[in-house]
């Protein structure tokens, strides 16, 4: 099924790079494994899959444990505690969520001790939605100069999640702010940020037609999660 799952996304993924005249492999695919078990994660390995995200950092801890050996690319995509950085700097291929410079100062300690560079993204709050996560425009731009100063990280990318809104303007339309700020970044000289972590099962389409670059995708893979 995982197999099944995989084989139409990656089509599904292939004709909306096409549609958005963009390259087969403009988009990266990241399966996110939270809440299921290694199994599943080596059954999509099995399948072709090798950039998996995980949301829980002792959770992460774990697989990546479990799972050493594997090509596999870890993509850590949740909320971080400072006390739970430790877990995942310079074991995570990718930080996906570095929403403060609290964060960023913690990650560039751990990592710069370990004598690893942490490709990190800035999470940036795109809505207006109160539950919605990350950091403001100030917020990423006062991380990005931060960022360029701390030994041990480099920033790659912004990551956003849309709100769960059934109109498909307002997703869209934080898709777009985040890939202008990304513009905005490069335009005042941090031109590392290159990459966009936009779109999930309920709205990857409309990401990849807003540049997105990885998508970060766990139910249309793994079926829901319990
Ligand atoms: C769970 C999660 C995803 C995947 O969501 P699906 O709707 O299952 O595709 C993507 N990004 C983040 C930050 C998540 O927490």
């Amino acid at each position: 099924m995982i197999n099944e799952n995989l084989k139409q996304l990656n089509e599904e993924i292939i004709a909306g790079c096409r549609e958005a005249g963009r390259d087969d492999d403009a988009v990266t695919l990241v399966a996110v494994s939270k809440l299921f078990g290694t199994e599943k994660i080596e059954e999509a390995y099995a399948a072709g899959q090798r950039h998996f995200g995980e949301n829980y950092a002792q959770e992460f801890r774990d697989k990546y444990a479990l799972l050493n050996g594997k090509e596999i690319i870890w993509h850590y995509i949740g909320t971080l505690q400072t006390n739970k950085v430790k877990y995942v700097a310079g074991n995570a291929d990718y930080i996906h969520s570095v929403d403060s410079v609290k964060i960023l100062a913690e990650i560039s300690k751990r990592s710069a001790a370990k004598r690893c560079v942490q490709n990190i993204f800035f999470e940036f709050k795109s809505s207006f939605e109160e539950t919605k996560s990350g950091s403001g425009a100030q917020e990423v731009f006062t991380m990005a100069e931060a960022a360029a100063n701390l030994p041990g990280v480099r920033a790659v990318g912004l990551m956003t999640m849309a709100p769960f809104v059934e109109d498909e303007k307002v997703i869209r339309d934080a898709f777009r702010r985040t890939r202008l700020l990304k513009e905005e970044l490069n335009r005042a000289g941090y031109t590392s940020v290159t990459e966009l972590s936009m779109g999930m099962t309920g709205d990857f389409k409309i990401a990849i037609e807003e540049g997105s670059t990885y998508l970060r995708i766990g139910t249309a893979i793994f079926g829901e999660r319990s």
